[in-house]
């Protein structure tokens, strides 16, 4: 028979949006120490706008947007949707685009007007010997703000500054977590500047910038092999390799199906404190191990 706690606890979790697909994740799930969260949309809201436009050659600023624009609708990214929104409040009209293609992790890169056009990160840039300096990036990189570049013919022509906004609710995740003598650390494609302020912000106690897609699974090994025991929060087909390599892979709100295929456990809505609730309830039912 199941016991009785062991029941309560599973009606209280389907009851709050807590899908348990793998109920012996859930029970190792007491013994965790280390939370690694991914950050857009997941500690962040990934609902991006654009914060500041820079010219680097002789363009107008509507004219980067315009060429961005015109690639970024053909992505999916939250940084796309994103400079699209950012157009469109703008009246810039995008760009028609004649083929696309998605630079994972990086950016991506388009056909349009007959010229190559590539948006991408500050990483992408630097590994690809290319350099674009002006005093507003620095300044807007130092806000916070996540950049990306624009290239036309291998020329970085713009960068545009993009800002998302911490979730309210990680706060009280976070802190409550830490209650809990759970590390929290955050993993993410953006850049360091990026990355530092929303770990400073959060009170997170480490964090993991600039990881490509495919390296966020060695992240998930190094944590582990500092003798901790990691749940893995995250969202993108990207994470779904970290989801499996960790000792709790959870899944975040409307996450793809990818993801949550390859997670433990579903958190329905997109709360992070969820993941509180979890380990909370796991501990509760069957007890901290020591
Ligand atoms: P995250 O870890 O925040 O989910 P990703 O791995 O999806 O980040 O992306 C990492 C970085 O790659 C972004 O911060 C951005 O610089 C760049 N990037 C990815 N996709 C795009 C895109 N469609 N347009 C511009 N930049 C992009
Ligand atoms: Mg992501």
């Amino acid at each position: 028979a199941v016991p009785l706690v062991v029941a309560v606890s599973t009606r209280l979790t389907a009851q709050n949006g807590l899908l348990i697909r793998d109920r012996a994740a859930f029970e190792r799930a007491r013994n965790l120490n280390a939370v690694l969260f991914d950050k857009t949309g997941t500690l962040t809201e990934g609902r991006f706008g654009v914060a500041g436009i820079v010219s680097l050659v002789d363009m107008a600023e509507d004219e980067v947007l315009a060429w961005a624009a015109g690639l970024e609708s053909q992505s999916q990214h939250p940084i796309a949707q994103g400079v699209v929104r950012g157009a469109e409040e703008r009246g810039v009209t995008a760009k028609p685009v004649e083929s696309f293609r998605s630079l994972t992790g990086q950016g991506a890169e388009a056909t349009i007007e007959g010229r190559s056009v590539r948006v991408v990160s500050p990483g992408y840039l630097k590994a690809h010997g290319l350099s674009a300096d002006h005093a507003d990036i620095d300044r807007l990189a130092a806000e916070g703000n996540t950049v990306v570049f624009v290239l036309i013919d291998d020329e970085p022509v713009g960068a545009i500054a993009l800002a998302d906004v911490v979730r309210q609710e990680s706060f009280e995740a976070v802190s409550r977590l830490k209650e809990m003598g759970i590390q929290c650390m955050m993993v993410t494609g953006d850049a360091a500047p990026v990355a530092k302020s929303v770990a400073e912000k959060l009170g997170l106690d480490d964090y993991f910038a600039e990881v490509l897609p495919h390296q966020k699974v060695e992240k998930v090994r190094e944590v582990r092999a500092r003798g901790l025991n990691v749940a893995m929060i995250g969202d993108g087909v990207n994470d779904a390799p970290a989801l499996v390599e960790s000792d709790l892979g959870i899944a975040i709100g409307a996450g793809t199906d990818v993801a949550i295929e390859s997670a433990d456990i579903v958190l329905v809505r997109s709360d992070p404190r969820d993941v509180f609730a979890i380990l909370a309830l796991s501990r509760a039912t069957y007890g901290k191990m020591i």
